[in-house]
């Protein structure tokens, strides 16, 4: 058989057994042991969430969402020690640490015992370490990562632990603080070593040897459809690449936030902002493909979000985020009758006829206390005309489905299955061979 023939077979059989052709191989799971490493989590994203970013994508002309294009797909359950409904700390030390812990605790078990997070280990074997988020860099999500708290509120704590957790960046919209004390622990941090930048752009100026923290109000996305988490996650791949390797946590930390608010098309951009920041760690993915491993999942669903797909209409959507501002000039108190909702239904949304459902929704508004009148009724006329649009929200709080994984790259194999948020950290590690023990430490 001349060489020629025989590559054909091989290309034939590999064919026959399922095995894509060479120019596809960067989709496939590999069996090599990854030393970059990115995890992404979508802080309130939930499967809806993700169709309905899809849906947004479709009507601006985009393809498919990276993210439901990454290769391995699972799914994950997230219920804290405590609640089974789980808040973004507990969600965070479980995901940064393979422990669960009540809601509001920050890298400690229910009892108070510290336990390590998934950067140290990274740290310890020599890599660099990245911690990203579109919120505030020491709220519940990136904290879960490098602080321990009994209370996620305790900011100014929180946020002294960042210099000797050894975390070479970390970025985000803010530095939150419970005595507005930003100026001391920024002090606190220069003294320390870090270095401070209020510009994503600016990053570039820093040595990379330094650690360096951005705390750039560009971060937010949540006002401005290209919102700097993306740019951030390249700035991170180019300053924190090395032979040795790197673990790059990014968070989309407002699609929660619009979940919370009820408010869809916020929440499609956010979840769209965050896929523009996976597209920007895939494209590293694709020229080291056989050393990169990527994964993507949530903390949990925020809002109870159902999308209808027969009534989806985002130009719609779009339209009512821009209305409902007017819903804010809805008398107050007890002037707030329901005749005053059903007209205002006309007047911001052109809706005339509603059902008996609708209806009883907005009477319902007048059995509540005066002071939450006006905003329960802002509400409850957005979500009746989201909801004829295609979007219904069942709370504004968490609430406790499982939630999607998506991953590619090496060792994402192990990430195509039905797992508990205690399980990420740990196939982490194990995909990357390190042993670092996540078991707690004493104080
Ligand atoms: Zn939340």
């Amino acid at each position: 058989m001349t060489i020629r023939k025989a590559s054909v077979a091989l290309v034939l059989a590999a064919f026959l057994l399922g095995v894509s052709s060479p120019h596809l191989v960067a989709d496939q799971p590999k069996l090599s042991t990854p030393k970059y490493v990115f995890l992404f989590i979508g802080d309130g994203m939930g499967f809806e969430q993700v169709k309905l970013a899809q849906a947004g994508l479709t009507h601006r002309g985009g393809g498919e969402l990276r993210m439901t294009r990454l290769p391995v797909k699972g799914s994950m359950k997230t219920r804290s020690a405590n609640l089974p409904v789980t808040d973004s700390a507990a969600a965070a030390t479980a995901l940064a640490r393979g422990r669960k812990t009540n809601n509001g605790m920050i890298g400690q078990t229910p009892d108070g015992q510290r336990v390590e997070s998934i950067c140290k280990a990274f740290a310890h074997a020599g890599m660099k370490v990245g911690v990203l988020t579109s919120v505030g860099v020491n709220h519940a999500t990136p904290a879960g990562f490098y602080g321990h708290a009994a209370s996620r509120n305790q900011y100014n704590l929180i946020a002294n632990q960042f210099p000797a957790s050894g975390i070479n960046l970390l970025a985000g919209c803010a530095l939150h603080s419970e005595d507005k004390s930003q100026a001391v622990i920024l002090e606190a941090w220069k003294k320390a070593g870090v270095q401070v930048v209020e510009d994503v752009s600016a990053a570039a100026s820093i040595s990379k040897d330094a650690a360096l923290a951005i705390i750039a109000p560009s971060m937010a996305s949540n006002t401005i459809a290209n919102g700097d988490l993306a740019h951030a996650t390249a700035v991170a791949i180019d300053r924190l690449y090395n032979p040795d390797g790197f673990f790059i946590m990014v968070e989309g930390g407002a699609i929660d936030s619009a979940g919370h608010a009820n408010m869809a098309w916020r929440n499609l951009n956010e979840t769209l902002a965050f896929d523009r920041a996976i597209e920007a760690a895939y494209r590293f993915y694709v020229s080291h493909p056989d050393d990169t491993l990527i994964i993507v999942t949530a903390d949990h669903e925020t809002g109870g979000m159902s999308v209808l797909e027969d009534s989806l209409d985002i130009a719609r959507q779009e339209e009512i985020a821009n209305l409902s501002g007017k819903l804010e000039d809805l008398p107050k108190g007890d002037e707030l009758t329901t005749d005053k909702l059903t007209a205002a239904m006309v007047d911001v949304f052109g809706i005339a006829e509603l059902s008996q459902d609708e209806l009883a929704e907005l009477s319902l508004i007048r059995v509540l206390k005066v002071e939450k009148r006006h905003s329960a009724a802002v509400l409850a006329c957005r979500n009746i005309a989201q909801a004829r649009a295609g979007v219904k929200w069942s709370t504004g709080g968490h609430t406790g489905v499982d939630v999607p994984v998506y991953a590619a790259g090496a060792g994402s194999e192990a990430f195509a299955a039905s797992q508990d948020n205690t399980d990420i950290s740990r196939k982490i590690l194990e995909a990357c061979k390190l042993s670092a023990s996540l078991e707690p430490v004493s104080n």
